[in-house]
């Protein structure tokens, strides 16, 4: 556990865990100044900013940026005890894995326990599994237990019923989707999966690790895409009436794999297919596309921001650059919280927000709880909501959202601040006319 910084005055500065980024989140034990107690010793009261000088006079340097990375709410809210094994600050079983895995590559403290090198291992193994993200996203999601399934809709009362709908005999959870159904069980000996038997008194997710453990790296690979055909066939069932049998998913699974092989023997880097290009928005709206550039090793980032009417037209574009910026999210974050800020400014009171930023969307469409380290970047990007009359967000691919990627770039070779009104830089303008010829404006 550790804290998110509000008002500061709940931290201990030098025996808390409170400093975001790599490390334990404790201060290190060169820096001392008696005078200072609580957190809030280093907040500015007046505006709620860090007490810059004061702060890389004390810390040594690496920390200090890692202070000053750290965002606040704007409104002096109280501090917050969060978990900091994961951005989302909420803990879960991954987090904790991921947490461990961080902390162990390290290498400082402790030396890891057997079953600590064997839960890094697993979680390693998958990330190199050579499958798309979305299947080894699904698999995350298998062993969290974080897919819709029946008995997880019955238990949060969405659904009444919770029958397994490929052997139409059991509940369906988790573990019958990977071990219990006998439709599963099938298919899996099909592939010739023979994963190891569940001991009683295991729990899932350790069955699932000494399963994984005892296949090989072709088996481990099957035994994934599997996992996610057989959600795909759940799926069609519910969506589409349409039911499959054990070979036609064995077949699935066989040329998929055939066909992942020959892609990544071909090139390493998957190009995403064009999903469309960039599109106007209503006449009574404004289209707001944001996009960053992000410099790991100064911390800092460029904002780089562009508004367009229904007729594909450049209303204004900026770029912004940012000191003291934690990581990607970060950076997305303060873009995001930029473009309300610039649209509010500019008189645009209805807008289409969109942006390839997937993680700082998500929040903002469905901000779950206001815990985690970049929470005060989002709670000020909530706030102000509140100042326009119609608001929409969008996540779209980089290839619909590439003028403000132009424009970030640009911002990155010429890191000032800087605002265009109804033009920008000859290369943005260049994007923004190609984004026009996939269009025909109505009006
Ligand atoms: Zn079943």
């Amino acid at each position: 556990m550790g804290w998110r910084a509000g008002n500061g005055l709940s931290i201990d500065i030098w025996n808390d865990a409170w400093i975001s980024g790599p490390g334990n989140g404790k201060v290190s034990l060169e820096a001392t100044n008696r005078q200072l107690i609580v957190v809030a010793d280093l907040i500015n009261v007046e505006d709620h900013t860090w007490k810059e000088d004061l702060i890389l006079s004390v810390f040594n340097h690496q920390q200090a940026a890692q202070i000053l990375c750290m965002p606040f709410p704007e409104n002096g809210a109280p501090d917050l005890r969060i978990w900091r094994g994961d951005r989302s600050g909420i803990f879960s079983v991954r987090s904790g894995y991921r947490w461990l895995i961080n902390s162990t590559d390290d290498s400082s403290n402790d030396p890891p326990t057997v079953e600590e090198t064997w839960q890094n291992k697993f979680y390693k193994y998958v990330w190199a599994l050579k499958l798309p993200s979305k299947i080894r996203i699904h698999f995350w999601c298998v062993i969290n237990n974080f897919i819709p399934t029946f008995s997880n809709l019955v238990t949060q009362k969405i659904l009444a019923q919770s029958q397994c709908l490929l052997c139409q005999s059991d509940c369906e959870t988790v573990s019958h989707l990977v071990k219990g159904c006998s439709f599963v069980q099938k298919v899996l000996s099909e592939l010739r999966i023979f994963t190891c038997p569940w001991q009683p008194e295991q729990s899932f997710v350790s069955w699932l690790f000494s399963a994984f453990d005892s296949l090989n790296s072709t088996a481990r690979r099957t035994f994934v895409v599997a996992l996610w055909a057989i959600w795909g066939s759940r799926n069609k069932i519910i969506h589409e009436g349409l039911v499959q049998s054990v070979r036609e998913v064995v077949n699935f699974c066989r040329i998929y794999i055939k066909e992942t092989d020959a892609s990544f023997s071909f090139s390493t880097t998957t190009t995403r297919t064009n999903s469309g290009h960039w599109n106007p928005p209503p006449v009574d709206r404004v289209k707001v596309n944001f996009d960053t550039c992000f410099d790991p090793t100064r911390l800092r980032s460029i904002s780089g921001i562009i508004f367009r009417n229904s007729q594909g037209h450049l209303l204004a574009a900026s770029t912004i650059p940012n000191p003291y910026v934690m990581n990607p999210e970060m950076a997305e974050a303060i873009a995001c919280d930029q473009a309300f800020i610039l649209s509010k400014e500019l008189g645009f009171k209805r807008i289409e927000v969109e942006s390839d930023a997937l993680l700082v969307i998500s929040k903002v469409v469905n901000p779950v709880n206001g815990r985690s380290e970049l929470g005060a970047v989002y709670s000020n990007i909530l706030v102000k909501r509140r100042d326009f009359e119609f608001l929409c967000f969008s996540h779209v691919y980089r290839n619909r959202d590439n003028a403000a990627h132009v424009l970030a770039s640009v911002g990155k070779h010429n890191p000032q601040f800087r605002v265009w009104i109804k033009e920008a830089p000859q290369p943005v303008e260049e994007a923004v006319s190609r984004d026009k010829e996939w269009f025909n404006p109505l009006n």
